[in-house]
């Protein structure tokens, strides 16, 4: 069985050891954090953490967010003990622009409208103060301890090893994969050293240093973390062209000021009766503490944002600051052929496939599916393996999956959900035109 190492296990890295086992191969997981650390070189752990796409029409980024979208709405609509696990939720988003942009024109200046469930824009007499336009759409909010955990119990039920340990990242990225190989080697005991046929780098913001790669740069966020009693939550009624406010339905909130450097947002935490309110978005800033005069500023703009907030008791559960891995010029998912030194005793040492996989800033939740499978694709290629007969196969021969690509890696308990959800997700692929 072809065997490959991911280091990393952060959302992107679980997400790949997933992606890679479903799609038959033998994986190893090298990290030195795990799910349940709450370390700040661990982001997964912070984020809000809900889909609301970042990308443009025209950004690969854009199909990956679809692709993780339909998704999480299959397995939210199945229902169940794997929603349940994966701590996702489907709720009512609200956004707001406090200016005009491009996107705040009308619906035919957003990529994603005819995408995502239940799309539209919101009448001038739903907007709260200081707002120029705003939408709604059904989005979905994931409680990232809950989602790594189910992410890191999939990967090991399904046959991962999983090895902790901090790889060197000042001597470049050779040392460190030479570095995992000794190690792989000395844990899996029925080890061949040429199994090993690729390395996966889910580094996250690490991979600055480890590869080393100047485009890399954190982006600190801080947020709190309350819990929120009985409260009411306004949703948006159209036979009233406003909110009710006796609705007790929980709902995600976004506002966007082009003027200041941040984002208000309210997410409520899947499973629980806590919710992330934020937050801010400050490149460059490797600073991991949390400032008060920060977190009094975020409570503020998130009681104006959701009026029933303004007098609401909440209880403070936590703050927290993490560094999303930014990159200049989008995440990076890309072969490399790396060289090795003579260790292995041949005469000019040996070439490896590295796949780069890190930088996915602030959308690493909402672009993981879809990435994850681009990387098994890379995989595919890299094996010789015809993508289009794993596809067929994958697809059960189905022309759209066959066509389109967007089934890789994908597995679900049930054969019949996994399919209708693929050709949901083909559907809209199809129909935003991006095959
Ligand atoms: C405040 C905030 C809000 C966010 N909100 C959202 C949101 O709403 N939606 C969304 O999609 N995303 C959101 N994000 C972004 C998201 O959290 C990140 O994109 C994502 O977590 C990045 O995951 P990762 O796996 O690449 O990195 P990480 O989670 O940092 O994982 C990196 C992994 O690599 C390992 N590693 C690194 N170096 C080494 C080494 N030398 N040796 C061994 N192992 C190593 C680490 O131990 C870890 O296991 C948010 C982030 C923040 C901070």
């Amino acid at each position: 069985m072809t065997h490959v190492v991911v280091i990393g296990a952060g959302v992107i890295g679980l997400q790949t050891a997933v992606s890679l086992l479903d799609a038959g191969y033998r994986v190893t997981i090298v990290a030195e954090h795990y799910p349940g650390d709450s370390s700040v070189e661990y982001t997964s752990m912070w984020a809000g953490a809900q889909w609301r796409t970042h990308a443009t029409k025209e950004q690969e980024e854009s199909k990956w967010d679809i692709e993780s979208y339909w998704y999480w709405m299959g397995v939210i609509e199945r229902g169940g003990q794997t929603k349940d696990d994966m701590g996702v939720e489907v709720y009512p988003s609200y956004f707001y622009w406090a200016n005009q942009t491009p996107e705040s024109a009308s619906r035919s200046s957003i990529w994603f409208a005819d995408l995502v469930r239940n799309f539209a824009f919101l009448p001038p007499t739903a907007l709260p103060p200081n707002t120029y336009a705003g939408i709604r759409y059904d989005s979905i909010a994931i409680n990232p301890p809950k989602y790594l955990a189910y992410l890191y119990s999939r990967a090991r039920t399904g046959g991962a090893t999983t090895i902790r340990e901090k790889l060197p990242t000042d001597k470049g990225m050779v040392a460190a994969i030479e570095k995992a190989t000794s190690i792989v080697k000395s844990v899996e005991s029925t080890y061949n050293d040429v199994d090993i046929a690729a390395f996966i780098n889910c580094t996250g913001l690490a991979a600055g240093t480890l590869v080393p790669d100047p485009d890399v740069y954190p982006i600190k966020g801080e947020t709190l973390l309350v819990r929120i009693n009985d409260v009411f939550t306004p949703t948006f009624r159209s036979d009233i062209n406003t909110f009710d406010p006796t609705s007790h339905v929980p709902a995600i909130f976004t506002h966007v000021d082009e003027a200041i450097p941040s984002v208000t947002y309210i997410i409520p935490r899947p499973g629980t009766i806590t919710y992330v309110l934020g937050g801010t978005k400050e490149p460059d800033n490797w600073d991991t503490a949390s400032n008060a005069g920060t977190l009094s500023d975020i409570q503020n703009r998130c009681r104006a944002l959701w009026p029933a907030l303004e007098h609401a008791d909440f209880k403070q559960v936590a703050s927290q600051v993490g560094l999303r891995p930014g990159r200049r010029g989008g995440a990076r998912v890309e072969l490399e052929e790396v060289q090795l030194g003579r260790s292995d005793g041949s005469k000019e040492g040996r070439k490896l496939a590295v796949i780069h996989h890190y930088g996915h800033a602030g959308a690493g939740y909402q672009n993981s599916i879809g990435s994850a499978r681009k990387v098994v694709g890379l995989v595919g290629e890299v094996f010789g393996k015809s993508l289009a007969e794993e596809l067929m196969k994958r697809a059960g021969g189905g022309e759209i999956g066959s066509r389109t690509g967007l089934l890789t890696g994908m597995k679900t308990e049930d054969e019949d959900d996994a399919e209708a959800t693929g050709r949901r997700l083909a559907e809209a692929v199809m129909k935003y035109g991006r095959v």
